[in-house]
């Protein structure tokens, strides 16, 4: 708990990963893993850390960049379709997730690729890591 305490203190805004989510973006309208956050908001920090839990959650597209908040009335939907770190790499790697991001068209092999900044998995044609959210080259 203390070294909880201690990684908070300091970040204003935080963003919680919840997981991902197979979606279509409104705005590039690319299908793509989209990073799902939860913001969590500091209140007041005294000798007992107070933190005021906001419930906004948002939605990262990894095509465009675009952040999304998520409408109260999806959160359920988008809890059920949510899927963990785990899950997604899992997916990658039994190639299930070109599924995913096709569905049903024909088309090339998603290649992986690695995050410039994080090292983390990169599928091609995203332009923003889902790990870090930055921009790759
Ligand atoms: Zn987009
Ligand atoms: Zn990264």
């Amino acid at each position: 708990m203390v070294l909880l305490w201690l990684f908070l203190i300091g970040s204003k805004d935080y963003h919680d990963r919840l997981g991902y989510v197979i979606h279509t973006c409104p705005d590039c309208e690319v299908r793509g893993v989209f990073t799902v956050v939860q913001e969590r908001k500091k209140a007041t920090l005294y000798l007992v850390p107070t933190f005021q839990y906001s419930k906004k959650q948002f939605m990262h597209c990894p095509t465009c960049g675009e952040v999304f908040e998520v409408a109260s009335e999806i959160k359920k939907e988008l809890k059920r379709k949510l899927i963990s770190r785990e899950e997604l790499v899992d997916k990658i790697k039994s190639g299930k997730i070109e599924k995913l991001l096709k569905k049903g068209k024909k088309g090339g092999k998603t290649t992986q690729l690695k995050c410039c900044n994080c090292g983390g998995f990169v599928l091609k044609g995203m332009n923003y890591c889902p790990d870090c959210g930055v921009k790759q080259k």
